[in-house]
This record gives structure tokens, sequence and C-alpha cells, in this order.
């Protein structure tokens, strides 16, 4: 770990190419990154690197990207930017319901996504001691986690503005989480 880096990134992808491929991009962006393929490794790898940022896949070996998103946040407030496989809004909503911050989804351009990471360095950097919790306004039954906004007592999910049909088990999840 170079004491010279923007910020440490754990990559956490099962893609050799694409974690190649990202992992340049962040090291030509000055950021120390450390890359692991499995769903166990990264759990463990939160714990031993403490990265600022992580990069997480959904789709992986051993345990997927939601069980560590789950598993992590016993004991990181790192900031989480999931890769999601595919445009699914359920994807996205259980993620950031889990503690995500942000996504990009797949196909991405790594220019964009070493923008994402530079943004969150510097919440990162600027909170630090506030965390990543979510804006909760007690009593209300309103939470909000960056763009997503749950809304249990109108039942009502929002993602950046826009309203989502869930299904009763889907908000059920949600709520639960
Ligand atoms: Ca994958």
């Amino acid at each position: 770990m170079a004491e010279s880096t923007a910020g440490h990134v754990l990559v956490v992808e099962d893609e050799p190419d694409l974690a190649r491929l990202v992992s340049d991009y962040l090291r030509n962006a000055n950021f120390g990154v450390e890359v692991v393929s499995d769903g166990l490794d990264a759990v463990g790898a939160v714990r031993e690197y403490s990265p600022d940022v992580l990069v997480l896949d959904i789709g992986l070996p051993g345990i997927d990207g939601f069980e560590v998103l789950r598993q992590i946040r016993s004991f990181s407030g790192c900031h989480v930017l999931m890769l999601t496989a595919r445009d699914d809004e359920v994807d996205k909503i259980v993620g950031l319901s889990l503690g995500a911050d942000d996504y990009v989804t797949k196909p991405f351009s790594p220019r964009e996504l070493v923008a994402r990471v530079q943004s969150m360095m510097r919440r990162a950097r600027s909170s630090s001691t506030a965390g990543v919790q979510p804006v909760d306004e007690p009593g209300s039954g309103v939470h909000e986690v960056g763009e997503l906004v749950v809304d249990e007592a109108a039942r009502e999910v929002r993602l950046a503005g826009v309203p989502v049909m869930l299904t009763k088990t889907e908000f059920d999840l949600l709520a639960r989480s």
C-alpha cells in the first residue's frame, strides 16, 4: 500500500478481463487497488484491507454480492459501488437498501466508473466520521439511501425520483433489509 495513493479501492469481480480493465483504470487514477474474484474472499479482504471504496459485482462464486454487502455492513462503513449485470431495477434497489451507495450497469465505461469512485472518495473524506448512515426521518417510515426512497406507509419505492413497481414479496424483502 503506497502512501501517495488517492485512496484504496477493493475490486470484487470474477470476470478476469473486466477485473483487469477496472483495476488498470483505477491504478492510472492513482488509487491503490486490490482485486478478489470470490464472494467469500471479498468479506475477508474488506476486513484486512479496509478499503475506502468497494467495487462489488453481484454475480460471484462463493456468496453473491448482496450477501457480501450484508456481511461487511456489520463491520465496515466503506462506500460501495455495485456492478449490476443487467438493467434490473430490483437488483439495484435491493443493493441500495442493503447499504450500497451507487451502481453502474454492465457494460459500463471504465472512465465513468473511475469518476464515480473519485466522487465517492471525496464524500468519504469529507464525512469520515459521519460514515454512510442512511438518512432516516424518525417515525415517518421513509428511508432514503442515495437515489433510493422507500416509503413503508405508502408502500412506495422511488429510484432517482421515478416510482418503481414492486411485487408484495419484493417490497417485503426491502422493508426487512
Ligand atoms: Ca460476475
